[in-house]
């Protein structure tokens, strides 16, 4: 038998032994600590323990090292045995890729079938428990997310290609950007990785290469290449990488991110790190697919209303019909005119926006919207405060005066949504320490006199409870 015979043969009977492995590592396999290749490729691992695996042909070649001509086992100058326990720091913590699964194709299960897909209105539905206002944000997000899915269902290689819908979220800062895309992919339960454009720089400058993305969304799928091939990329504060005005030196963190962008939008086949942020010789590498990620982009564009506001006065100043100069100056649904030319204007390059076909706009929140937010959606801060305190079985209960005090408070930081946290957290900090001493308090209503330091909450003991309760029966 020559050597290929031989070679074909102990890979059969690897292939069998997978099989039986896959059962019991949950379809993960192990990687060859030195050269990198699965144990799919390189064969039986043998388990030097903490995690580490070496292939039966690096093993070989280690001895082989220590082997002199004779035969005889040589100490070489300058070359000392591994100590593994020094090797931990350098190991990424999870040496392991899930195998693809080696079903014939007319078997492989979709992930997302036609079938399965929620309709928009049952979309919608769900994120309007999470989600306050924003209707509009939420319709079109619903359409495009069914759409998106529904491509990816049937795959379509034929003459109709369904464009990916990619989408390009323009908001206020705390207006739930973030939050919207987070429910959604809790929601669909795909993997989400959110990423900062500010943090972004051309390969070979220092901040992350433009492919980190597609590694960090393969540690939320589990390092599972074929979940992360259908999940979303969410880049946060998108309008940081515009094109720098006036500038003469070449703008690593704008224009050459939007470049870099531009093939994973639209879909590209990206060798990723497994289990690290960076490619290096200690990590294994495998190849993810961007065709069927959605690519979601918001940022919250702040110079972009004068932009808007300039061409709609200049549009307007001129012929019989002029407008006057300050007209724009108070509407509140200048960004909602937003066009392709402002975003152009704003410094985002053409290629980029041609890639991200979805562009819709979220309103900054009212008084009113951020006491709905405070009580209403499914895991709102007061019902979780709430349930803090039912622990210990003592009720919590806000007055409506109080929530608008508090949404006050909040309009006035200009942070949207994200300063209601913070201020019921200063003065909840006085009850979560107070109440608990006392076992006799049966209930805490927070008013707005508390809020605005001018009185304290009403507090009812446990008795006096009682007898409310017995007088109502
Ligand atoms: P951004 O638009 O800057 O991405 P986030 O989505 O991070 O803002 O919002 C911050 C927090 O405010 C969220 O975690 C969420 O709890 C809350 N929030 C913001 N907008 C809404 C909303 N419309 N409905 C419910 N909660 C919201």
């Amino acid at each position: 038998m020559d050597e290929k015979d031989y070679k074909d043969e102990t890979l059969e009977i690897e292939e069998e032994k997978d099989d039986s492995t896959d059962k019991e590592t949950d379809g993960y396999e192990d990687v060859c600590f030195l050269c990198h290749r699965p144990q799919s490729k390189a064969g039986k691992m043998i388990t030097l323990g903490q995690g580490i695996c070496i292939c039966a042909d690096c093993l070989q070649k280690t001895m082989d090292t220590f082997h002199d001509s004779n035969g005889d086992l040589s100490r070489i100058p300058g070359i000392s045995m591994i100590n593994l326990a020094d090797l931990q720091n350098l190991i990424p913590q999870r040496q392991k890729v899930k195998a693809k699964k080696k079903k014939p194709k007319e078997e492989a299960k979709k992930v997302f079938d036609i079938r399965s897909i929620p309709a928009p209105h049952r979309i919608k539905a769900s994120l309007d428990e999470y989600v306050i206002g924003q209707e509009y944000a939420k319709k079109v997000i619903s359409v495009a997310v069914y759409n998106h899915y529904k491509r990816v269902a049937t795959g379509t290689q034929d003459e109709i290609e369904i464009e990916k819908s990619n989408m390009l979220m323009i908001g206020p800062t705390g207006c739930g950007k973030t939050y919207l895309v987070k429910t959604l992919a809790r929601l669909l339960d795909v993997p989400l990785a959110i990423a900062d454009a500010t943090s972004l720089t051309e390969a070979g400058y220092i901040g992350d290469d433009i492919e980190s993305v597609i590694s960090k969304l393969l540690a939320a799928a589990d390092n599972d290449v074929e979940r992360a091939e259908q999940g979303i990329v969410f880049i946060d504060e998108i309008d940081k990488i515009a094109k720098k005005k006036d500038t003469h030196h070449r703008d690593v963190s704008g224009e050459s991110v939007q470049q870099g962008l531009l093939k994973l939008l639209e879909g590209a086949e990206i060798e990723v790190p497994v289990g690290a942020n960076s490619k290096n010789a200690m990590v294994p590498l495998t190849t993810v697919n961007t065709r069927n990620i959605l690519f979601i982009c918001g940022g919250a564009f702040p110079d972009l209303e004068n932009v808007i506001k300039e061409r709609l006065n200049k549009k307007s100043s001129m012929g019989f019909q002029a407008d006057l100069k300050d007209k724009y100056d108070s509407d509140p649904d200048l960004l909602g005119k937003v066009t392709l030319e402002d975003l152009r204007n704003f410094g985002m390059i053409p290629e980029f926006l041609g890639r991200l076909p979805v562009i819709f706009t979220l309103s900054s929140l009212t008084k009113e919207m951020l006491v709905r937010i405070l009580k209403e959606p499914k895991n709102a801060i007061l019902k979780q405060y709430q349930k803090l305190l039912a622990l210990d079985e003592v009720q919590l209960e806000f007055d409506e005066g109080a929530l608008e005090a508090i949404a006050g408070k909040a309009m006035e930081k200009e942070t949207g949504a994200r300063a209601l946290r913070a201020i019921i957290e200063e003065f909840m900090l006085d009850i979560m320490y107070e109440i608990p001493k006392d076992d006799n308090i049966g209930r805490v209503t927070i008013t707005r006199e508390y809020i605005e330091h001018t009185g304290g909450p009403v507090i009812a003991m446990r008795g006096v409870l009682a007898l409310e309760g017995a007088g109502a029966q």
